[in-house]
């Protein structure tokens, strides 16, 4: 064994990693840690365990249930009773592994010294994490995503992508109504790139979130200026310019969303409540009617909750609400 390509060891990682001893428990660098990486052996910086294997055991130790295939060695413990591990690259010791205890669905714990291994981040970098971040985003888990994102900002100033980490995590942020944090992110998106026309939108939406009517047209305007194809943003600035009073601009833009895309059902109702508030009846229950024909997902479940009632001559709770 070629002991100099092999880290320097300090006395107390060689009593772990040559001697085969057992650090304390509760006391490791790792015990407590769930950031994403891999797990390198602190000899040798071979990769021994991926952050995704390592689960809460509450041992006292970091805990896996499965190492990076062929990275790792069994063998039965002076003991007899245990299986010790070893670093299968350098002959490093790093613990133990114990079968059948029911933890997890692979049935296995690696018991791991945190002296014996170090943590790595992987150098795939900023992507990855961003990439992490969308997975998180996807099913509902905002926070998670947040810490994602921010560790890929944190790992890259240059990637094209990093406008789009601090969008994503700006909108992860709006998802958990902290509509100033994610303005924040909306507007390093922008510098980013004065074309990202969904963090335009994004923004309005968050400053329309808190009552800045004018600070969210301005938005729509900025992102209708990117794309004029963009039905969402013509729709959404005419609910802003609705809740101003502004009943006749707020119908231009439903008009020019409509036109857009004929099949928005959300425009319909809109645009129908807008007449509505100007007491043209007539035309508002057209848009009404149009609306609820063409309702095809639960999420316009309260616009036709309206244009119903409103079809009925009665107000809604909504209506009420809103009133
Ligand atoms: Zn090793």
């Amino acid at each position: 064994m070629e002991t100099s390509r092999y880290n320097a060891l300090s006395a107390e990682e060689r009593s772990v990693i040559e001697s085969k001893g057992t650090e304390r428990p509760f006391s490791g660098e790792y015990d407590d840690f769930y950031e994403e990486g891999v797990y390198i052996c602190r000899r040798c910086n071979v990769e021994l365990y991926r952050s995704d294997a390592k689960f809460d055991a509450h041992c006292g130790w970091p805990a896996f249930e499965q190492e990076i295939p062929g990275t790792v060695t069994r063998l039965p413990d002076p003991d007899g009773v245990r299986t010790e591990i070893e670093c299968a690259n350098c002959g490093g010791h790093l613990g133990h592994v114990f079968i059948g205890e029911r933890l997890t669905a692979a049935d296995t714990r690696h018991c791991v010294n945190s002296i014996s291994m170090k943590f790595a981040r992987p150098t795939a970098g900023g992507q990855y994490y961003c990439d992490k971040g969308w997975e998180h985003f996807n099913v509902g888990q905002y926070e998670k995503a947040i810490g994602f994102y921010s560790i890929a900002i944190e790992h890259t100033k240059t990637g094209p992508w990093e406008g789009q980490c601090y969008h994503r995590r700006g909108w992860s942020y709006a998802k958990l109504k902290q509509h100033q944090q994610a303005i924040q992110d909306y507007d390093q998106a922008i510098r980013l790139d004065a074309d990202n026309e969904l963090a335009y939108v994004n923004r309005a939406l968050a400053y329309y979130d808190l009552g800045q009517h004018q600070r969210a047209i301005q938005d729509f305007d900025q992102a209708i200026r990117v794309n004029p194809y963009l039905s969402e943003a013509y729709n959404n600035r005419g609910i802003a310019y609705s809740d101003l009073g502004q009943h006749q601009r707020a119908i231009q833009d439903y008009d020019h969303a409509i036109k857009l895309n004929p099949d928005y059902a959300y425009a319909y109702c809109n645009r129908g409540m807008a007449y509505m508030d100007l007491r043209q009846l007539e035309r508002a229950i057209q848009d009404c009617d149009q609306g609820i024909k063409l309702r095809r997902r639960p999420g316009h479940r309260f616009e036709i909750g309206l244009c119903r009632s409103l079809l009925r001559g009665e107000p809604s709770k909504a209506q009420v609400d809103q009133g």
